[in-house]
């Protein structure tokens, strides 16, 4: 039956929410391994085995709003509070540059100090000196005409998790002054302005049930985002869950391969949290579907200060060494590191056409 259900998903793109459910609790190793392998198939077919790179920097560690999950969360007194300034962001794109990257993804808290007009230029700034690079943003909620102005300025990508597609589970994580309403709002009005959009959620997280995610799963296949972000939940010691479970590494991989069946041209990463939780994870996550690794670029000496959770992996590819020992890891899982930008092409999906 689950076989069934994971071909019907592979050929339609889509289930009833309770199908989704109905795969989730029928999950065994043996199905993961089948779902696993079939996604890895997809992917070959649909990217070859490159796998694309994306440099990471992570540069404010600021943030207004209080997730009861996030180390970076406002309430944190404890955090450590670091902005990096533009010409340092610059210097991280140049040397990403020359190692080969072609994507920078400049992640924050939701940080006020970072307005529109200091955003502009840096992203305008990042364009000018690296014009064959793509911009991806990851700095929070915002309002319709900051979002138009940062992608008038030159911003081609937009993460912005939607973390739940329950009302009620959205509201276990976050405090009332958050809205789960707004955060999806935000979602369209950045498909509106013609981001590639990716949405995402924390496997595990508080209070989340396996219909819960299948509700994530069902919003997913229909807003149908151009890049998916996944990764399990790790508690932070200065928050409010500091002592709930961490998320699941087998649950996170069963999901990137149904992820990978529903949309086979996704960009896909395998994510830090998997990383942080097994040393393999990354390749795990590879293996099982994905096909985008986020390399951390920041300067070393910020990255134990952008401590959303405990344990996170800090090492990058920032040097010829970093990248040197990434392309082994990835070599030995019979992948390599696929050069250019990445974008999402819907073009890829003709591969999957039958031929006439
Ligand atoms: N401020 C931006 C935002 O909210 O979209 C971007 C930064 S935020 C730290 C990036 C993501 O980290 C969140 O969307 C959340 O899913 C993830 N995250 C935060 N705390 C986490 C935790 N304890 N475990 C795993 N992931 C976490």
């Amino acid at each position: 039956m689950s076989k069934e259900l994971l071909a019907k998903l592979e050929q339609q793109g889509s289930l009833q929410q309770q199908e989704f459910l109905l795969l989730l609790q029928g999950r065994t190793t043996a199905l993961a391994k089948y779902a696993a392998e079939r996604a890895r198939a997809l992917r070959e077919q649909v990217f070859g085995r490159g796998i694309y790179l994306r440099g990471l920097i992570e540069f404010s560690s600021y943030c207004h709003n209080d997730c009861y999950y996030c180390g970076l969360r406002r309430s944190n007194a404890a955090a450590q509070r670091y902005r990096l300034t533009p010409e340092q962001i610059l210097a991280c794109c140049r040397q990403g540059h020359l190692l080969g990257f072609r994507t920078f993804v400049l992640q924050s808290g939701d940080d006020s100090y970072w307005s529109d007009e200091r955003l502009v230029p840096l992203v305008k700034a990042i364009k000018s000196e690296c014009p064959d690079s793509a911009v991806t943003l990851s700095v929070g909620e915002r309002n319709f005409a900051s979002y138009q102005a940062l992608r008038a300025a030159g911003t081609d990508r937009y993460l912005l998790r939607h973390e739940t597609a329950n009302p009620e589970h959205y509201r276990r994580l976050h405090p009332v002054a958050m809205s789960w309403q707004y955060r999806q709002q935000c979602l369209l009005d950045l498909r509106t302005l013609g981001y590639q959009v990716g949405a995402g959620f924390m496997v595990g997280s508080p209070g989340q049930t396996l219909s819960h995610l299948a509700e994530d799963l069902l919003f997913l296949s229909k807003f149908r985002p151009e890049m998916v972000g996944i990764g399990p939940f790790m508690p932070q010691h200065d928050t409010p869950f500091a002592c709930e479970p961490v998320g699941s590494v087998e649950l996170t991989l069963f999901l990137l391969s149904l992820l990978r069946l529903m949309i086979p041209n996704l960009l896909l990463p395998a994510t830090t949290a998997l990383g942080s939780l097994h040393p393999r994870g990354r390749e795990m996550g590879i293996c099982a579907g994905a096909n985008v690794v986020m390399p951390n670029l920041s300067p070393e000496d910020v990255r134990e200060k952008y401590q959303i959770y405990d344990h996170k992996l800090s090492v990058g590819a920032e040097s010829a060494t970093g990248l040197a020992d990434l392309q082994r890891r990835l070599e030995e899982i019979n992948c390599f590191v696929a050069s250019g930008r990445g974008d999402f092409d819907p073009a890829l999906l003709a591969v999957l056409q039958p031929q006439k």
